[in-house]
């Protein structure tokens, strides 16, 4: 396999990097959020977010359970789940990212004493998991159906990658190293033919390969995919399906089972798609995906409808009132998008990014970036409560955004994503660069070729529709800009305002899915792209039998919803009317829909022989973005709103 030269990653910083594909992916040193909606984000996460979870992390004795494993009392003194070392790597890995993005001197310390942790904590043969294997716990690997062990060991190795791409090789990916050789050595090809029950060691491995130029750890996570889906995990009330394990991999139909297991394990198959030229795999999981998204995804991105087993539905199950959408399966989808997108080149996996960005990943994360929701309801019926305190823990979902959960996955993944976020901006195939997700950002970038370009995006989207790019670099001969049409506004036809590119002030012609300008660029020739930003109506597809008869609100990427506080309209009992099509300014929020209060009060008995026929009383229902709900106090809210 060919292997990016290691130099190439420290300046690139970038979270995955295929040795083969459509295009070159850019790194945090290449492309950079220099203000706007991500970039607030990314403040929070880097200044409050990380401090925040480690204060969790060191309460609930998680980073204390790293001592050396032959010490006495190491299994007595050992806190939390099975899982709870990889939210510590997934903090760790976070606060790479953000030491790439934003180099601070004592970050870059607190790596170095939690990677030294790490290494003190592991036993000589590179065995490194908290709950197992010391004296008085469960023998090594002795649980693999819910042990997370090799989930956990996958966490680490991601966190070693996020550093040496963004601070060059030092303990932690020594760490990893030893740890990634103790698993090739345990389930090598004459090891026990098992897999972890939650895939992630997959992609992990996967990239070490990348980052290492080891063979060995490629084929490791190979042999795992081989592994999978021949029922060797036990039988469990969930199924095979829970775990991924009911069918082989290259002959599934869809994403099923346990959200994030199954985005998961298709992002680690992509990957190995990818390095090994197996295109038959790589098809596969496109296909997977493509039916998921055409069956089982929330009109937020979100996925994942079945809160029992925190897992997919049949197609077409989409519950607004029941949606599970883990945070953590919005950031997993994000991952098999990006790597789908960089292998295939297919513009609609940019556009499902965009998606989630908006509308599940923004939606979690609290004001303050010390709260998060961990499910993603679509329709919240009761007031949810009143956020709680920076040391109160709560339940799953429901609730209000909580400071923490007992089970505290989600954190950790929009952090790592966050700090990560300029690194999904753009790419370069040949001597193109293709813009993808809009934000204010410095690009700097070498094309195929070697030639120097830079361009700076200067934009209040999704605020409003308007993006200026500016040249401030470029080289002889001519190049390319392509930027992405985004779905919505490439099916504007229904009397919106359709997309428009000026090109130094002339208009070029705007079609598909993306519009690419080729010139011999100048420094300081200006590109706008005007996407259309008039509120739309969006209608479900039947078969979603739970909102049928509904239609939500859309604005560009952003999802709206209604949310009552204690003095607006009980939201069950407003109807709309899809006649009348939404107002709203082109660069404003204010949304407002023509609808009626149907007050048809509830009877003995809520069936009866004949339609129900209440009086109908005339209002305006007042729409705003769905990643803004339940900021201002407790609230109901709905994005599917039943049609008059
Ligand atoms: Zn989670």
């Amino acid at each position: 396999m060919t292997v990016t030269a290691r130099t190439a990653d420290l300046a690139g910083g970038r979270p995955v990097v295929p040795s083969r594909g459509a295009m070159r992916p850019l790194g945090l040193g290449e492309a950079r959020i220099t203000g706007g909606f991500w970039a607030r984000r990314q403040q929070t996460n880097g200044s409050a977010t990380l401090e925040h979870g480690r204060m969790w992390m060191d309460k609930l004795g998680w980073t204390g359970s790293f001592v050396p494993a032959d010490r006495a009392g190491a299994a007595a003194d050992r806190r939390g789940r099975e899982f709870t070392d990889s939210e510590v790597y997934k903090l760790v890995e976070a606060m790479a990212w953000e030491t790439g993005r934003s180099p601070q001197p004592g970050r870059d310390r607190e790596i170095g004493e939690l990677a030294a942790m790490f290494a003190s904590a592991q036993a000589p043969d590179g065995y490194l998991h908290t709950a197992f294997g010391r004296p008085g716990q469960r023998p090594r690997y002795s649980d693999l159906a819910w042990g997370h062990e090799l989930y956990c060991t996958g966490h680490l190795l991601q966190a070693a990658v996020a550093r040496t791409r963004t601070a060059g090789a030092d303990e932690l990916l020594e760490v990893a190293r030893r740890a990634a050789d103790h698993v090739c050595a345990t389930f090598g090809n004459d090891g026990p033919a098992i897999v972890c029950g939650h895939p992630e060691i997959e992609t992990a491995l996967a990239e070490l390969a990348r980052v290492t130029g080891e063979q060995r750890y490629l084929d490791q996570a190979a042999l795992f995919l081989r592994r999978r889906g021949h029922r060797s995990l036990p039988p469990h009330q969930f199924g095979w399906e829970y775990f991924s394990d009911d069918v082989p991999i290259r002959h599934a139909h869809t994403l099923r089972g346990h959200a994030v297991r199954a985005l998961y394990l298709a992002a680690g198959a992509v990957d190995v798609a990818v390095e090994t030229g197996d295109d038959e795999l790589l098809e596969a999981v496109a296909d997977q995906f493509d039916r998921t998204l055409a069956r089982r995804t929330y009109l937020t991105g979100g996925m994942g409808s079945r809160h029992e087993d925190e897992a997919f539905g049949e197609d077409f199950v989409l519950p607004a009132d029941r949606a599970y959408s883990e945070t953590c399966a919005g950031v997993a989808a994000i991952m098999l998008a990006w790597r789908l997108l960089l292998a295939t080149g297919r513009a609609r996996y940019a556009d499902v990014i965009e998606r989630i960005l908006y509308n599940v990943v923004a939606t979690s994360i609290g004001d303050d970036g010390r709260s998060f929701f961990y499910a993603n309801t679509l329709h919240q019926r009761t007031p949810t409560g009143v956020v709680p305190d920076d040391q109160e823990q709560l339940g799953f979902g429901g609730g209000p955004r909580a400071p923490w959960f007992e089970v505290s996955c989600c954190l950790g993944n929009t952090a790592r994503l966050i700090a990560s976020l300029s690194a999904y901006l753009a790419a370069v195939a040949g001597d193109e660069l293709r813009l993808f997700q809009y934000a204010d950002a410095e690009v700097r970038t070498t094309l195929a070729d070697g030639r120097a370009i830079g361009v700076s995006v200067a934009t209040s989207y999704p605020d409003s529709g308007g993006i200026r790019l500016r040249i401030t670099e470029t080289a002889g001969g001519p190049w390319s800009i392509a930027l992405r049409l985004p779905d919505w506004a490439a099916g504007a036809a229904s009397g919106a305002t359709a997309a428009s590119v000026i090109v130094n002030g002339r208009a070029q012609t705007v079609g598909g899915d993306r519009v690419v300008v080729r010139r011999e660029f100048a420094v300081g020739d200006e590109i706008v792209l005007q996407l259309p930003m008039s509120p739309r109506f969006t209608f479900p597809d039947p078969r979603i039998d739970a909102v049928r008869g509904c239609v939500a609100v859309e604005r560009g990427p952003v999802v709206l919803c209604a949310e009552s506080t204690e003095t607006g309209p009980d939201l069950d009992q407003v109807r709309v009317d899809p006649a009348t099509a939404p107002a709203g300014e082109q660069d404003g929020e204010a949304v407002a829909v023509a609808a009626l209060i149907d007050d048809t009060a509830p009877a003995a008995w809520p069936y009866a022989d004949a339609p129900p026929d209440g009086s109908r009383t005339p209002t305006t229902l007042r729409l705003v973005p769905y990643h803004r709900w339940g900021r201002r106090g407790p609230a109901t809210m709905r994005i599917w709103l039943p049609r008059t």
